[in-house]
């Protein structure tokens, strides 16, 4: 067959998680909690099927949730939008990323992301005949070098992948990158796509700068979350864009025939949450801030090196004093030798520098399960 990802091959998330599995070992490799989401939320999808919500939920996402999210747009961001044209419900995040880079992106564009990146972009980008551009991060705080992303524009580029707080890094955007990217956009007809996902995952203190807090950079920008990692319930793929309304029209045109709509109990569910409990996402900070803290301090005696992460729920640990393995080999060992699963950071490259010894745990877990798996690390 003439494949048309030929470079690709079955997601990492899949292959470490069925490796864990197989060996026993404790998964902190793919991102997810080993805790359920609030009971009062998983009450509601129980409630919402009892009353007979199980047909087609309306292809844009049903009118509660998108209501719900125009009042958590207002109470974070300050950012006013239209519920019924700035706001789209998808099957995860990962749909209306896909959506998002399908109705923008023609044969020819460029589109730049950062290595190292989620590995969704690329293979989007490239079925809609895009070329990624990928910029490196570079160890250790990986930041955006704007001056490289200024000198990698051309008349083809597309579109701007941006991600914050940034998986696997686990580093954050700061103001004068907000700055950078002001001036870069200013006078072109660049789009950014803003992947979001963990916008409740900022820590010490730091505020999470969304593109939705800028209106000169949202009028240009698909904005992408999910209320899987919100809520703990990575399991449900239920997800949103925000766009200003040509650009949702857009959105929708793909979103249409890609899913057409999302689950409607669960929609009916979230809207009740958020409705019934809008600031709890605000506690998200902390809580993963304790959860990060709790476990680099478990491993704080041992071998790994690291700076704490600045969001999200992972943490990269440089691996160099316990052994000079390439991350994928270092991996095999610590799955079935330490009997923890981690992700190598090679994987999210399309070029890994030398000498790449970092590998990304997820501490999104439960203390006993982060205690359980750090003394197995501590004997590294
Ligand atoms: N973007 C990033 C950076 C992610 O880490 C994830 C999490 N898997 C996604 C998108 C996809 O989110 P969802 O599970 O809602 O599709
Ligand atoms: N985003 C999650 C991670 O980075 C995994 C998502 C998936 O499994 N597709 O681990």
């Amino acid at each position: 067959l003439n494949s048309k990802l030929p470079q690709v091959g079955t997601t990492i998330f899949s292959t470490m998680s069925q490796l864990a599995a197989e060996h026993q070992a404790i998964n902190l490799s793919q991102g997810f909690p080993d805790y359920d989401g609030p009971a009062s939320l998983l009450e509601r999808v129980d409630y919402h099927i009892r009353q007979g919500a199980n047909q087609y939920a309306p292809m844009t996402g049903v009118p509660q949730l998108r209501k719900a999210l125009q009042a958590k747009l207002l109470r974070c961001y300050d950012r006013k939008v239209d519920a019924d044209t700035e706001i789209t419900v998808t099957s995860g995040a990962t749909e209306a990323l896909f959506a998002a880079i399908a109705c923008s992106v023609r044969p020819g564009d460029e589109v730049i992301i950062f290595d190292p990146a989620y590995d969704s972009y690329e293979p989007a980008i490239n079925l809609n005949g895009g070329t990624a551009i990928r910029l490196p991060l570079l160890p250790p705080d990986f930041r955006i070098n704007w001056d490289q992303v200024a000198t990698a524009l051309t008349p083809k580029t597309r579109m701007l992948i941006l991600n914050s707080p940034h998986n696997p890094s686990g580093q954050i955007l700061y103001p004068e990158d907000i700055q950078a990217l002001q001036q870069l956009v200013a006078n072109t007809q660049l789009l950014i796509l803003a992947d979001e996902v963990y916008e409740h995952m900022v820590f010490d203190q730091q505020r999470h700068l969304s593109l939705n807090l800028y209106p000169d950079l949202a009028a240009r920008s698909f904005i992408v979350s999910s209320f899987g990692k919100t809520y703990h319930i990575t399991g449900w793929k239920v997800g949103y864009c925000v766009a200003p309304a040509t650009l949702t029209a857009e959105l929708r045109k793909v979103h249409q025939y890609l899913t057409f709509s999302t689950a409607t109990p669960l929609q009916r569910a979230l809207a009740d949450h958020l409705h019934a409990h809008p600031e709890e996402d605000q506690r998200l900070n902390l809580f993963y801030q304790q959860k990060r803290d709790f476990f680099n301090h478990l491993l704080a005696p041992g071998r790994f090196a690291f700076t704490p992460s600045a969001g999200t729920y992972f943490q990269l640990m440089d691996y160099s004093a316990i052994s000079q393995e390439e991350d994928t080999q270092f991996i095999q060992s610590l799955i079935t030798q330490a009997q923890v699963a981690a992700i190598p950071l090679s994987v999210f490259y399309q070029h890994p520098p030398e000498q790449l010894t970092w590998v990304r745990f997820c501490f999104a877990k439960h203390e006993k399960t982060l205690e359980a798996a750090a003394s197995k690390l501590l004997q590294l």
